[in-house]
């Protein structure tokens, strides 16, 4: 049977993997856009149900009990996030495009999980660190130390950015560049 694709968006927070992901969508709306479970607050203008669904830690916590979750992990201390398996393993059955973005321990565990052959993987990363906090900075009320705690988990993640199949750079002011390389790599790959 003809598998499917699980495109993994990698990248620090304020990369810009989520309107990178909108972009694509946008493109190819036949594409799968899962969206994952979280119990963090949602953020003024967040949709329920489109890239997050957003649900208690009780909520959450019998999901890992029954199963559900192809991987979850708890992101920046602050909450659980979780990708759900049903949709995601049902899409690569039936041979579709999945696109989801995770965090660097998602991307282990969903590594680990399935056969590399399903897998694309890309890692977005900001210009410079100094333009990753502005863009952290940018997002909103963030206290410095949460400005902090996220910076210390990019430094992190952009130590093991060589572990993805492919590296974009999404420059400031340059996102449609960035959108045509990541559609470029998964037309390609297909
Ligand atoms: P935010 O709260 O800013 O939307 O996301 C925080 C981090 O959680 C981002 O790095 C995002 O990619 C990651 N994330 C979103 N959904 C999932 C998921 O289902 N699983 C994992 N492991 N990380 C996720």
């Amino acid at each position: 049977m003809n598998k499917g694709k699980f495109v993994l968006i990698v990248g620090p927070s304020g990369s810009g993997k989520g309107t990178i992901i909108k972009n694509i969508r946008k493109r190819h709306p036949d594409w799968i856009y899962p969206f994952s479970y979280t119990t963090r607050a949602m953020r003024p203008g967040e949709e329920n149900g489109l890239v997050y669904k957003f649900i208690s830690k009780e909520e959450f916590e019998k999901g890992i009990n029954d199963g559900k979750f192809l991987e979850y992990a708890c992101v920046h201390e602050k909450g659980y996030y979780g990708t759900a398996k049903d949709e995601i393993m049902k899409g690569l059955e039936e041979g579709n495009v999945v696109v989801r973005e995770v965090d660097i321990q998602g991307f282990h565990s969903i590594k680990k999980a399935l056969d590399a052959s399903l897998l694309i993987t890309i890692f977005i990363e900001a210009g410079d660190l100094d333009e990753l906090k502005k863009r952290i900075a940018e997002r909103g009320a963030l206290p410095d130390e949460e400005i902090l705690r996220r910076m210390e988990s990019a430094k992190r993640e952009i130590a093991q950015a060589d572990q993805c199949d492919f590296r974009i750079v999404n420059e400031y002011g340059k996102v449609d560049e960035a959108v045509n390389a990541v559609e470029k790599i998964i037309l390609d790959n297909l």
